[in-house]
C-alpha cells in the first residue's frame, strides 16, 4: 500500500483525526497555507475525482456536510472559507487519492490559480 492518505486511514501515519465515520475521515494537513486548512476524504481508494461514479454521488454530498460542520467547530462558517478539490496533473493533485480542502481563517485571494 503506497498511498499516503490509505495508509493514514489504516492507522499507520500519525494523524489528528478531526471527525471519522465508515466511509470518510478528515484530518489538519500538513502543510497549512491558511489557520485552518483540513482534509476531508474517503477511506476507500478513489483516485480522483474522474473516478467517481454516480453511485459514488452521495459520498461527495456526505464530505461537503461534514466539510460544512467542520468549517463550523472550527470557527470559520461566519467569517468565510473555500472547499477545493485538485484533479489531474494541470488541476494540482499532489497525492492521488480523493480529497476535499477545507480553507479559511484568513481573507483569501480571489485568483483560483
Ligand atoms: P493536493 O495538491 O493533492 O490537492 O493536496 C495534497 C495535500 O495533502 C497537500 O496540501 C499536502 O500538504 C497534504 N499532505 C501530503 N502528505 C500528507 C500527510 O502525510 N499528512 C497530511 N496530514 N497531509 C499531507
Ligand atoms: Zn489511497
Amino acid at each position: 500500500m503506497d498511498c499516503i492518505f490509505c495508509q493514514i486511514v489504516a492507522g499507520g501515519m500519525p494523524t489528528d483525526t478531526l471527525y471519522q465515520d465508515e466511509e470518510i475521515i478528515a484530518f489538519r494537513d500538513i502543510h497549512p497555507m491558511a489557520p485552518t486548512h483540513l482534509l476531508i476524504i474517503p477511506k476507500r481508494h478513489i483516485p480522483s475525482l474522474t473516478h467517481l461514479s454516480e453511485e459514488d454521488l452521495p459520498l461527495l454530498g456526505n464530505m461537503v456536510n461534514i466539510a460544512n460542520q467542520l468549517a463550523k467547530r472550527e470557527g470559520i462558517a461566519e467569517s468565510g472559507y473555500r472547499l477545493v478539490i485538485n484533479c489531474g496533473e494541470q488541476g494540482g493533485q499532489l497525492v492521488p487519492h480523493l480529497h476535499m480542502h477545507l480553507i479559511g481563517g484568513r481573507r483569501l485571494s480571489n485568483e483560483l490559480g
